[in-house]
């Protein structure tokens, strides 16, 4: 069964998949107002701004609905007792779409503010030779933070392979396992809770003597689980395991606890490496806001957690895209738009694709089938979890690979959680990951991260 991509969800990523136009540098637009970022500050300013009349571009990067879209229950979002982060970043977007912004899906690599109008260039995040250059007339920075990290010894060996940070993601393949969270904060809680209705077992291992939550009631809950035993006043010093996958944590206290997968919730720095030469940033790297959300290049505005070393909420920074997207109003009326017409996106095409259906395995017999080989066509398999961000973005490509004419391969999706057995077969690791096999069954491309997956897809597209 096929259907019509949405109106409201329309986005350049049929565009930027499809269109063989779309080649490397060739392609740039301009609009009044680029967003960098596509989190829930960002998806605000989107709204704002469209509803102001200023027409958006929203570069939305390989996560889009951004941190919280990585959170399974939301509890503190005001209107919502609950909310899966995913589901509120999607209502926001669509909110924003319906408003008239647009989404490009790709990740900004550099950032032009010496004069304007501003540039900024950004790739596809599954195919580097895919790039596009946006001139804006103003721009606003949301770029989030990222991780930190443990730096001990085995982090980087088993990066994917048994550590994480992301439990909505990578969680599922540790069912009835054995796994430990690192951390106090609320995010910490956030994962511990998501993996203690997964996991056999959950450690909470804080390296000092108390939590540091904003959610009391949720630490509370937590921790009167069954399941979950915190480990206070301990450091991990080393990751250990058996070459292909972590196994253990080498403790502080002296022990030594085996363990499935670790999960990494020690906060975050901001994300901000790339405006260095740009806006003027503190000694830990946030954006120096001057004025209201304006940083120190007129023009230029920031928002949310790349701005905000203390609060760090989702609302907050919501509240931080609806005052930053007055802001922005202000100084477009005040100077001379550099570009006042509508970007130019070919938005028309994009509504024409039809977007295919995945069929997800409903039992392991099926799957087995499907790469029995003896078909027309090879089979891509596609391992996913139904929360985790970069799976979403994958499927609306992968619908669009399968919406192809011709019908060149067949695409089947796996939901690790649910199918362990057949997860730890082909060992996978980490999601989204990506098999193919030929018509006779026989696996040859394996693809793990954004970079190998694309590369597999533009094999089939041109294949
Ligand atoms: P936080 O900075 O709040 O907490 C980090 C935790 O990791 C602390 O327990 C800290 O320990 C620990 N830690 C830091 N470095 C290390 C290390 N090297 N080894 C071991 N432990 C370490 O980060 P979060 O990501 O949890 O939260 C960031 C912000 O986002 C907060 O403001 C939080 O309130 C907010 N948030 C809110 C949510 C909500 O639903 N309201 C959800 C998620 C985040 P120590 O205390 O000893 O320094």
């Amino acid at each position: 069964m096929k259907r019509f991509l949405c109106k409201v969800f329309t986005t350049i990523t049929p565009l930027a998949l499809l269109s063989s136009s779309l080649m490397a540098n060739e392609k740039s637009e301009k609009a009044p107002v680029v967003i960098v970022g596509g989190g829930v500050g960002a998806l605000t300013s989107a709204i704002y701004l469209q509803r102001a009349g200023v027409e958006t571009i929203v570069l939305e990067g390989k996560e889009p609905g951004g941190a919280i879209a990585q959170s399974p229950s939301v509890h503190n979002w005001p209107g919502d007792v609950e909310i899966s982060g995913r589901d509120l970043a999607k209502k926001i977007k669509s909110q924003a779409a319906f408003n008239g912004a647009k989404f490009l899906p790709y990740e900004a690599t550099s950032l032009d503010f010496s004069k304007r109008p501003f540039k900024i260039q950004a790739q596809d995040p599954y195919d580097a030779s895919k790039t596009v250059l946006l001139e804006a007339s103003a721009c606003l920075i949301a770029v989030g933070s990222k991780p930190n990290l443990l730096g001990v010894t085995g982090e980087a060996t088993y990066w994917t392979k048994g550590v994480y940070s992301c439990a909505v993601c990578d969680g599922g393949l540790y069912k009835g396992q054995t796994v430990a969270v690192i951390g106090g904060g609320d995010s910490a809680i956030i994962e511990a809770e998501y993996l203690s209705n997964l996991a056999q077992k959950v450690y909470l291992i804080l390296r000092s003597d108390k939590f540091r939550t904003v959610e009391g009631k949720r630490k509370e809950h937590l921790i009167k689980k069954g399941n979950v035993e915190v480990l206070y006043n301990t450091k991990v010093e080393e990751i250990l395991g058996n070459g292909k996958v972590a196994t253990h944590l080498k403790l502080s206290t002296g022990k030594t606890l085996p363990v499935n997968g670790i999960f990494l919730a020690i906060g975050a720095k901001p994300n901000t490496a790339l405006l260095k030469n740009g806006v003027a940033l503190d000694e830990q790297g946030y954006i120096r806001l001057i004025k209201g959300q304006q940083t120190s290049v007129p023009g230029v505005f920031a928002i949310g957690d790349a701005t905000d070393p203390i609060y760090k909420q989702a609302i907050t920074a919501a509240g931080d895209g609806a005052k930053a997207a007055l802001d922005l109003e202000k100084y477009l009326s005040a100077t001379e738009p550099v570009y006042k017409a509508t970007p130019t996106l070919e938005t028309v095409q994009i509504e024409e694709v039809r977007l295919a259906d995945i069929p997800s395995i409903r039992d392991s017999q099926e799957f087995y089938r499907a790469i029995s080989g003896g078909q027309d066509t090879p089979v891509l398999i596609d391992f996913y979890t139904p929360f985790c961000g970069p799976c979403q973005q994958l499927l609306s490509r992968l619908q669009l690979l399968a919406a192809q004419p011709g019908g060149k391969v067949r695409i089947v999706k796996v939901d690790v959680a649910e199918f362990q057995e057949i997860a730890g077969t082909y060992s996978i690791s980490s999601v989204p990951t990506v098999l193919l096999f030929d018509k006779h069954g026989k696996e040859v491309k394996r693809g793990e991260g954004l970079q190998e997956i694309g590369e597999i897809l533009t094999f089939l597209q041109s294949n």
